[in-house]
Formats: C-alpha cells, structure tokens, sequence
C-alpha cells in the first residue's frame, strides 16, 4: 500500500466514528446535539453491540477527561490528537467545564471540513464567538484561533511542526494538560506513536495522557479485526503492536510518564455508573452478549501522568 493511499484511508476513519456516534446519540445512548452538524443524516443502522461499545467509548473518555477537568478546576488545557470531528469543545463549553484553552490537531484536509462547518452552522459558531473576548480571531481555511479554542492542521508524525504550531497558538507548556488520542496512535508505526507520547512527557511537566485504541490484537478475533482494517488499506504496523495492557502502558512507561494504567473496555463498562449502563441496555434488544463481551475486551482506555505540580493526578481513575 502506497503511503497517500493508506494516508486517505486514515483521514476516511474520522467519517465512520462520527457516523456511529450520530446513529448512537440519535439512539439517546447519550446526548450530542452538536454532531447533526458535521453528519446531516442518521444514516443506515447499527448493530446494537456497535452501539455499545461507541458508548463505553464515549463514556470511558469522558469520564477521564471530567475528572481531570475537575482536579485541576479546569485551570489547564486540553489537547485532543487526530481529533476528527469530535464535538467535546461544545460539550464541555455546555456543561461549565472549559479548559483555559482547547486545542485540536488533524491532517490539514479533515481540519478545513471541520472550520467550514463550523462557519457555516450558526450553533457551532455562537459557542465559539460567546468564549471570545479579544477582536483577533484567526479563521481560515486549514486553521481556527480564538481565546478558548483552536483548530490545528499538521501531521502528528511531523513532531517538530507540531510543536511549533502548537506553541504559535499559545500553549502553555507549564499548565496542567490533558492529551487525548481516540482511535489515532494506531494508525502510525509503534516508533512513531512513541515519538508523540514522549514528546508529550518532555513537553509538558502536569499532565495526563488518555488514549483508547484496539488492544488484544494477537488472538483469533484480533486477527479477524487486523483482516478488516488491511482490507481497508490502513497501515498495519500500528494496530499490529497493540497486543496486551501491558504494551499500552509501557508505550507510556518506556517515553518518561511516571504512572500509567490501563483497562479493557470490558472492564470500563462494568465500571460505568450501572444506572445509565441499564438505560441503555434497555434501547436496543441484544441477541448476543458474548459478542459484545469480544469486541469490547479488543479495546482499551490507557491512561499516563506527570505531576510536577503535585496535584493528584495519579488518583485520577474509573
Ligand atoms: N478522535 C476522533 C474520534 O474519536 O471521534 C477521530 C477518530 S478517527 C478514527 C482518527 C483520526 O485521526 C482521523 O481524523 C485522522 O485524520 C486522524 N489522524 C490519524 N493519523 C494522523 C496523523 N498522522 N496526523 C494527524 N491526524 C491524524
């Protein structure tokens, strides 16, 4: 596989995570009235361990995410990697919970989609507009700038642009930060995802990392899975390395982050407030349980910190 090519099939994988997260939300598996926005149709059916598990996912990060929030009373910042067309900004602007400063990195092309919806669609930009106190607010095509939220287009692989575009926007190395990769690290080279999770540790002396990627690859419904994204024509290399917790967390462990754990999202589901896991188990009628017991034991929530600050970070948990 070429390498544009295996490029454009990455960029295509943020279409299919906002498509199962519209059907699911559409469902009422949780609320999201900012992501009609970036998919205009519901768009066909979804199995319903599908649904499940972009559930345990969209829960499983929240739940870090808000914690650290919390813990550092939002007086951080936010950085999601490969972001997609994820909709957190508007949740958390919603709910009270902005960061000082949230920022987002993708490939320049997804990047333009997301800023031409965003100025298009008045319920996108108003957010954005309220947050914003100073007249210099940047919008173009391949980049967004405002006091509480920016948009990045680069190339995580490209360490040394990131960076530099980062701090161009203002990040502030010394704030407590969260990172956040969801379903992203896996389509790079294990040296390459490496590359970001220690520039990450020697950037930023407070922070968390939370990554959910597959995990479990080297069994039977690995291999299975691993058959699917070839066929898709992704680069391999990375979802190939995701065998175990343990390599999750000494991706962590190896790159100068001093505390790293890591649980499967069979595990994470079964820690979810049971009240809502029984809510939603009641939307959908599911045939097999065992099924999803599989697919969700093939993911994982990886969490990391450095706290220089000393604020608790490593009690930060499910
Ligand atoms: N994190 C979002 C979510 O969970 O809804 C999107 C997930 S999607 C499966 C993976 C995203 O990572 C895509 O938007 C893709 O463009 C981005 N991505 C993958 N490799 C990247 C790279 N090397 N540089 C920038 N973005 C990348």
């Amino acid at each position: 596989i070429d390498s544009d090519t295996s490029d454009e099939a990455v960029r295509a994988t943020c279409d299919d995570a906002t498509i199962c997260k519209r059907f699911a939300s559409s469902k009422s598996y949780w609320k999201d009235p900012y992501i009609q926005y970036f998919v205009r149709s519901v768009g066909e059916r979804k199995a319903p361990e599908i649904n499940r598990g972009y559930y345990a996912r969209v829960q499983g990060v929240n739940h870090l995410l808000d914690a650290f929030l919390r813990k550092t009373q939002c007086d951080c910042q936010v950085i999601n990697l490969g972001a997609g067309l994820d909709t957190t900004f508007w949740r958390l602007k919603d709910e009270n919970l902005m960061p000082r400063k949230f920022f987002e990195v993708d490939f320049p092309t997804v990047v333009a989609r997301k800023i031409h919806n965003i100025k298009t669609k008045p319920p996108l930009s108003k957010p954005l507009i309220e947050t914003h106190s100073t007249d210099s607010l940047l919008l173009d095509a391949h980049s967004l700038d405002s006091d509480r939220y920016c948009i990045i287009g680069a190339d995580l692989r490209d360490i040394s642009n990131l960076d530099e575009k980062l701090k161009k926007f203002q990040l502030n190395p010394e704030l407590p930060t969260l990172l956040l990769s969801e379903c992203v690290l896996v389509y790079m080279t294990p040296s390459q995802s490496s590359n970001v999770v220690h520039w990450a540790a020697e950037t930023f002396p407070t922070a968390m990392f939370v990554n959910y990627e597959q995990v479990n690859m080297s069994d039977r419904f690995g291999q299975v899975m691993i058959e699917n994204l070839r066929r898709r024509q992704c680069n391999l290399a990375g979802v190939e390395a995701c065998q175990s917790l343990d390599t999750q967390r000494e991706r962590f462990l190896k790159t100068g982050w001093e505390q790293s754990d890591a649980l499967d999202m069979m595990t994470v589901y079964s820690m979810l407030p049971q009240d809502d896991v029984a809510r939603i188990e009641r939307l959908e009628f599911l045939d097999e349980r065992e099924l999803l017991q599989q697919l969700l034991q093939h993911y994982s929530i990886c969490w990391a910190t450095k706290d220089k600050l000393k604020l608790g970070l490593s009690q930060l948990a499910f």
